[in-house]
């Protein structure tokens, strides 16, 4: 009963047609049709158990993103990968680590374990190497970041990166959560840091570029030892047939994907540009969102209210300690036009 419930983004406003949920960084165009179909197809083979190993998808992955498919593990959205982790390699006295404004699936995975969650502070909203390694003690078996991160939507580069993994203490495991590494163009993610290296291990997702959050699909890819324990926690049907059928059709649309990630960025950085000019700033963000900051909670509160009036949801991130802002969702071009307006107006009306 320690552990607080996740809460996840809302999706309904009471009362209010034409919704647009940016709550939950969600692609505004779907999975690719390619994915779609994949899924439709497999509707005719529902009575046959899906592939233990992921053999198909684990190609496909490591063809796409240069990974050798025997050092990746699939798992039910990269939560459970997190999962796997803590359970691998963190139990009652352990501690792991997460940054002060870090994704809610550390903690909460870490407590399950039994293990506990130390919070390390930020440098205002961006990780800071210095105070992760300065956080560690003997008993730390685990660090997570998210690069780029999720709420706070701001990155570090690979030589901080490099500069943490070196740093850390002995029996100690670093966890690059790249749910949101396919925005930044021309990013790796860190694989290249993991492949020369034996303390480094990374999360990734289907659920935001690929768009099929509904589906449940993420994977792990590190050193080989770790995938092999990990590999051992895992039920051997954990993926069902149909998401492995859809990611194994998204990994592939390489020309939807870019297209995606191009469009993101257009519209992020428009909509960050007109919510500074309003006097509503935000950092420079890597991911689909930004975490657009206001002068009080009651503020932010207000703005969050107004919005799902005019019905955009976004999201509260209080929970995160950050009550002065909202995480909004880079939606498509109507969408990111319809949040700039309704800000401007609840601006307007002081
Ligand atoms: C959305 C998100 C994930 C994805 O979780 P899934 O279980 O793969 O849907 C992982 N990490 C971070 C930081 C996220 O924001």
């Amino acid at each position: 009963m320690d552990i607080a419930l996740y809460q996840g983004g809302a999706s309904a406003v009471e009362g209010v047609a034409d919704v647009v949920k940016l709550s939950s960084n969600e692609n505004p165009f779907g999975p690719s049709p390619r994915a779609s179909d994949a899924f439709r197809q497999s509707a005719g083979e529902l009575h046959v158990y899906p592939s233990t190993q992921h053999e198909r998808l684990r190609e496909a992955i490591g063809e796409v993103y240069d990974m050798a498919p025997e050092q990746i593990i699939c798992g039910v959205g990269s939560d459970e990968i997190i999962s796997f982790l803590c359970y691998a390699y963190a139990g009652p006295g352990d501690e792991v680590l997460h940054t002060e404004h870090g994704f809610a699936m550390y903690r909460i995975s870490a407590l399950a374990a039994g293990a506990t969650p130390v919070s390390v502070h930020e440098a205002d909203r961006v990780t800071d190497v210095d105070a992760l390694l300065a956080g560690c003690t003997d008993k730390t078996r685990l660090v997570f970041i998210a690069n780029p991160n999720n709420p706070t939507g701001t990155m570090i580069p690979d030589a901080e990166i490099e500069r943490l993994a070196d740093g850390l203490p002995e029996n100690c495991l670093l966890v690059l959560d790249g749910a949101y590494a396919e925005y930044v163009e021309g990013y790796d993610a860190g694989v290249s840091i993991i492949n020369t290296r034996d303390n480094v291990f990374m999360t990734r997702t289907f659920s935001k570029i690929y768009g099929l959050g509904g589906l449940r699909i993420g994977w792990g890819y590190g050193p080989q030892d770790i995938i092999d324990t990990l590999n051992r926690l895992r039920g051997p049907f954990n993926l069902s047939g149909p998401a492995l059928k859809a990611a194994h059709a998204a990994v592939r649309d390489v020309g939807y994907t870019a297209r995606c990630r191009a469009e993101n960025a257009k519209w992020r950085a428009w909509l960050a540009a007109e919510l500074d000019k309003i006097g509503v700033p935000s950092d420079p963000a890597f991911g689909n969102f930004i975490l657009a900051r206001f002068s009080s909670e009651a503020e932010a509160q207000g703005c969050d209210a107004y919005l799902k009036s005019k019905g955009l949801i976004v999201r509260m991130v209080g929970s995160y300690n950050l009550p002065h802002c909202l995480r909004i969702t880079i939606g498509d071009e109507r969408a990111c036009r319809r949040v700039a307006a309704a800000i401007t107006e609840f601006k307007r009306q002081g």
